[in-house]
Formats: C-alpha cells, structure tokens, sequence
C-alpha cells in the first residue's frame, strides 16, 4: 500500500543535509509520496528504508511479461480512480486435432485492425493438446514459425509441457496447468525457458496457497487461473482477487489473471470475454479466431484500457492525405485524434489531395487548445517553420478551422508570404467548401 509523506519521513534520516535537493528530509519525503523523486537520491537512506520503501512502491498487481507485451501492474480497482495500466491480452487457440491449423495461425499473424491511430492485433496463441505428444509438438513448432506470437502452452501431461515449454524457449510464453501436485517441476522449466506460470485452482484460497509456495520460493512470474464453472463465478473470483490485492494489499492475490473461454457459442462467449476485458482479466483464451469478434473485443479493450487523463493524439506532423505535390491545397487542424480521423476523412471524401498540418496541441479540440494557447497563430506559424513544410511547398495557402477565425491576422503576421483562409466551423462541411472555394 502507498505510503504517506509523512509515515516515509519517518523513514528518513531527518539531517536536512539538502544532499537530495530538497531543503529538508519531509520536502523530499512528500516528493516520494507523490512519486516525483527516488529515494537514491538520499544517500543515507537505510537499509530498512529502501526494503519498506521499495515494497511500498511495488505496484499492487504483479507485472508479468508475456512475449514483448506486459500484464499487471494495475494499481486502481475503477478505472476513473486513475487509469488502468496494460489492457487484457487477447489470445486465440487451437488444438492439434483441428482442420486447417496452417491457416488458422497465417490468419492469426496476419490479422490487423486500425483505431485511432493504433494497430491492434492478436496477442498470443494458446496451444491446447488433444492428441498424442507427437501431434501436439507439430503444433508448437507450427504456431511459432507461422503465427509469430507468445504461446499459451496447455499440455495433457508435464512431460508434454516439458518438450513445448523447450520448443519455445526464448518467447516469454506461459505454462498453463500449476497444481500443487506438479508445481516443483513446471516451475524448473519455467525458470530454465523464461517462460511466465499459471497456477490453477478452484478457488481463492487454492489460488493463494499456490502463489505463497511459489514466491517463497523465489518464482514469482506467476499468472492465476480459477476454474470457474460459470461466467458469475468468473467475475467473482476476478473482482474477489483484484479487491484484496489493491485495497487489502493481498501479495497473493496480486497476479494477472488468465481465463480460457470455453463456450463456442459465439454470443456467450463473446459475452464472457467482454467479462473479462472489463473486469480484470490478464489475458483471455477465445476457443477460435473469428474476426467479426475480435473487431467488438479489440475496440472495446481500447476504450476501456484508454487513459482518462491523456486524450487521444495523433503524432504532430504534415499529413499527406492522398498524394499530395508542392501546389496542393495546405489545411491545419489539432492533434486530437478525433478531430484528425474527422478531418481527414472529409478532405480524402472530397476527392483531393491535400496536406494536413498538425502541430503539439496535447490532444485537445481546437476550441480547447485555442482557449489554453496550444493553437495560436505563433504556434501554428512555430511548427511549419521547424518542420521545414515551407520548403517543401509552393502552395502559400492555408486553411484553418472556422472557429478559431480570430488566429487569422496573428497567423498571416507570423508566416509571411501566406494567406490564411477560413474554413467551415464543422468538419462535415469541409467537402462542401472544398468544392465551393479551392477547387471551383
Ligand atoms: Fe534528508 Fe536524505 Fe535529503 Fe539529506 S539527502 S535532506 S537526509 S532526505
């Protein structure tokens, strides 16, 4: 749990030496509170200082790495309590006794969707084995020469596991499958593959007993997986062990959570998963790769795992849109991802090629980065000239939202040898005035 200003000054040594750059020991104790400073810049923090402090300071659900991805770290239980951290991995899988494996993990790779800006794709492949050993090695080594993705690895037996976890050595993949009957012994492969560990139990305290045994010992890239036997006991455990790790500050509940979904039933299991991506899941299975429901799962992930204080952006830069040359028309709208998708969209309906400048306006409307000086016409005039568009174009047109008509004067006065033009207040109408005005 997170400590106060004042409980860390307790921990201090209390010299007011100022060595830490703060004039006294509670100054830069309220700055660790805060998380604005480290404690080794104290350099006569004890020993029992920075062991209290650094568990203090550990988020309350355990990171884990699966493939290049991070899981965990979650430190609120809603999400407009601050943010939610690393959204739900979402993995497809299959078994060595289904039809057209090679193409069902081609799809798998090849799989994208665009939002806002961001490219979404399949997380992992969970790998469950029907068959015999011989089949279900075929299909480790299938799903990482093709599929290119961290496995999920559900084997029948722990020799099974052994050969898999071996196979994929080196891709930060997970064992399913932890009781306390075969901890010892996948925990070894675990550790000698770099693989993560689900530990699997019917309920909390199964759950708990299991990652207790494996921390003490000194293994602790652990997810958890209850055997649920319904969607309400799902969310249940879930939101049961999400609760003690944060508010209770549970070790032993504060792992990632990974569920298989097992209904095929397209509705109820894209209700399950939804289940899980709202309420806690670390990384969900989905029993097979169905596009239209990973479209409504991957949108959803991204709004619900979208900080709330950091509005989306798009990178500032000139945007070709279409294939612009150096006498096309020049537009300027915010960062704002909204606004920008809007925009672009209206020009690339109109027909034209264009080019859209977007300057830093830290992800506001343009009402709003107008009001808060992000998108004067010093600003705007600032970014054309270090980018170096000017060169670029001969075009010495631009034009600029409508409702921010009042920046005209400041921007003509700023970029010389420009003409500003008033666009429509509203990106709808921008088709129409391209038609009316630039290319009439
Ligand atoms: Fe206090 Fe350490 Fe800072 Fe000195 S360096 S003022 S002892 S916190």
């Amino acid at each position: 749990m997170a400590l106060s200003g004042l409980q860390i000054q307790k921990l201090l040594p209390k010299t007011n030496c100022k060595e830490c750059g703060s004039n006294t020991c509670l100054a830069f104790a309220m700055k660790l509170a805060a998380k604005k400073a480290n404690l080794s810049e104290c350099p006569y923090a004890s020993d029992e200082a920075k062991q209290i402090l650094g568990a203090a300071s550990e988020p309350p659900v355990k990171g884990v790495a699966v493939g290049e991805a991070r899981i965990g770290e979650e430190t609120v239980l809603y999400r407009h309590e601050k943010t939610f951290v690393h959204g739900t991995l979402l993995a497809v899988n299959i078994d060595d006794t289904a039809p057209d494996i090679d193409t069902t993990l081609a799809s798998i790779r090849d799989y994208k969707l665009e939002r806002v800006g961001e490219v979404l794709m399949v997380d992992a492949v969970a790998l469950t084995q029907k068959g015999d050993d011989e089949s279900f090695f075929t299909l480790v080594k299938k799903a990482l020469e093709v599929a290119e993705r961290p496995l999920i690895i559900r084997a029948k037996s722990d020799s099974a596991a052994a050969e898999a976890a071996k196979l994929a050595a080196g891709t930060k993949s997970v064992l399913c499958g932890a009781t306390a009957d075969n901890a010892a012994a996948l925990r070894k492969l675990c550790e000698e593959y770099g693989h993560a560990l689900a530990v699997t139990a019917g309920d909390v305290d199964g759950i708990t007993a299991l990652t207790e045994e494996f921390k003490a010992g000194g293994f602790n890239e652990l997810l958890v997986e209850f055997n649920s036997e319904s969607l309400a006991e799902a969310f249940q455990n879930n939101s049961i062990a999400r609760f003690a790790a944060i508010r209770h500050s549970l070790k032993p509940l504060g792992y990632p959570a990974l569920r298989f979904i097992e209904d095929t039933d397209l509705l109820e299991g894209t209700v399950e998963a939804v289940t899980e991506i709202c309420k806690y899941g670390g990384v969900c299975v989905l029993p097979s790769f169905d596009p239209a429901q990973l479209v409504a799962l991957m949108t959803l992930r991204l709004n619900i795992f979208t900080d709330p204080q950091k509005p989306i952006q798009v990178e500032p830069k000139v945007y070709a849109i279409g294939e612009p040359d150096r006498n096309s028309p020049v537009f300027v709208t915010t960062n704002f991802s909204l606004t920008y998708f809007l925009v672009s969209g209206e020009i690339e309906n109109s027909g034209i090629s264009a080019w859209l400048v977007i300057p830093e306006c830290e992800g506001m409307s343009v009402l709003t980065s107008w009001a808060a000086g992000k998108f004067s016409g010093t600003h705007i005039a600032k970014f054309i000239k270090e980018s170096g568009f000017e060169a670029e174009v001969d075009t010495r047109e631009i034009v600029i939202p409508g409702y921010v008509a009042q920046i005209s004067g400041e921007l003509e006065e700023s970029l010389p040898g420009w003409k500003v033009l008033v666009g429509p207040q509203e990106s709808a109408d921008i088709e129409a005035y391209i038609k009316s005005v630039l290319t009439k």
